[in-house]
């Protein structure tokens, strides 16, 4: 049988995994009912088992039974937490206990728990080794540094030569569509906190005060000017002020003021290069107004770049596999950041998007991940494990002896 067509025949139990997962979500680091769900569906297989110590991962190395002298070892990673979001799906298997598999991460688990059943199944013929990494606390609280921390990448006693992660959508594409692209695939992503220290007083009298509010207006306008003064128009970063707080009322000159913010940038040199100057550009602002200033950065994902010669690859696959109509090439990166940027800057390899958009609605117009609509087919599940366990498996292939 061949992987696609043992697929097919597991496909109902992973449908019904993937249902189970999307009743049980959990949110953030610590996720010990979907983990002792998955350890439930991997169970009897031939794999070497670790469990996070900090954080409820699951890593599970098969060890392929071919000979070869070279021996690859590929990581295919599945992502595990939910958001803090009250369904409103209309799902008959909706979550009801305030969070929500939103952003697809349980068909992530099916398509991984699926892609090592078949690799499983088809061991004798895999020359080299499969790291699974089933990682919680992808939606902003870094899960995969924590694996990283734990040794992920040393699990198979030698270093990644390539890696693969699907995620799914909602929308955008036709239901079924493979998609990625070479290079630069989704930004960087950062925080940061200001705190501006004046002194308080009446607001009839701003004079006998040190008034935080003026700086702080003129830090935000000055921020937005950085963007197309300080930085290309193609190598561009986003810049957002998302939260802006100072004083209790209208004839007050408050102490403080402060605001939050992120910034995205889709090559190191721009992010590099806003990381140094934010910093300055408020310090400097601070000392023309009198004010003391306090700036936090907050370091999250680096940006998610794919190796050409592996989006490249992807692209042939799914062709083969599934037809070319299948895949779709995107025309410009996200400006979303991802944790598997972490692996794919130890190891050649490719983040792929596939769209589950369900049958009744529009890809222009379903609504998207993080959504509290949000509806994902999962008819999808069987491809996606399909094309994350040919991609191992071609990887690994015995050398054909001539
Ligand atoms: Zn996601």
């Amino acid at each position: 049988m061949s992987i696609r067509e043992y697929i097919a025949s597991i496909d109902p139990e992973l449908v019904a995994l993937r249902r189970e997962l999307h009743q049980i979500p959990e949110v953030g680091l610590q996720l010990p009912n979907t983990q002792a769900r998955l350890l439930q569906a991997l169970e009897g297989l031939p794999l070497e088992i670790t469990l996070g110590k900090q954080v409820t991962s699951i890593v599970a190395v098969l060890r392929g039974t071919a000979r070869g002298d070279d021996r690859p070892v590929v990581l295919l990673r599945g992502d595990m937490d939910a958001l803090p979001i009250v369904e409103a799906s209309g799902e008959p298997f909706a979550s009801t206990n305030g969070a929500m598999h939103a952003c697809g991460h349980d068909l992530h688990m099916a398509l991984l728990v699926g892609a090592a059943r078949a690799l499983c199944e088809h061991r004798d013929q895999l020359a080299g080794d499969v790291i699974f990494q089933f990682q919680p606390g992808e939606e902003g609280v870094d899960g995969c540094k924590y694996m990283l921390q734990e040794g992920l990448l040393d699990v198979a006693g030698r270093r990644p030569d390539a890696a693969w992660a699907i995620h799914v959508w909602s929308a955008l594409d036709p239901c079924g569509t493979f998609s990625t692209k070479p290079g630069t695939v989704m930004a960087s992503s950062d925080e940061f906190r200001v705190r501006i220290t004046g002194r308080g007083g009446h607001g009839s009298a701003p004079h006998l005060a040190l008034d935080p509010v003026p700086a702080m207006a003129e830090m935000i306008t000055a921020t937005h000017q950085m963007v197309t003064r300080r930085f290309s128009a193609f190598d561009p970063i986003v810049v957002t002020v998302g939260r802006v707080q100072a004083g209790t009322a209208h004839n007050v000159i408050p102490e403080t003021a402060e605001f939050d913010g992120t910034f995205r940038a889709f090559s190191d040199a721009a992010r590099d290069k806003i990381i140094d100057l934010l910093p300055r550009l408020f310090q400097g602002i601070a000392e023309a107004h009198g004010v003391e200033l306090e700036y936090q950065h907050i370091e999250q994902y680096p940006v998610t770049v794919n190796d050409d010669a592996a989006a490249d690859h992807v692209a042939e696959v799914v062709a083969e596999l599934f037809g070319p109509e299948r895949h779709s090439r995107w025309s410009e990166p996200l400006s979303a950041a991802e944790d598997f940027s972490r692996i794919l800057q130890a190891a050649p390899g490719c983040f792929i998007g596939l769209s589950a958009c369900p049958p009744d609605r529009d890809p222009a117009t379903a609504p998207m991940n993080h959504s509290a609509q949000v509806r994902f087919d999962d008819k999808v599940v069987a491809d996606g494990a399909a094309l994350l366990a040919e991609l191992a498996a071609r990887r690994l292939a015995p050398a054909r002896v001539l």
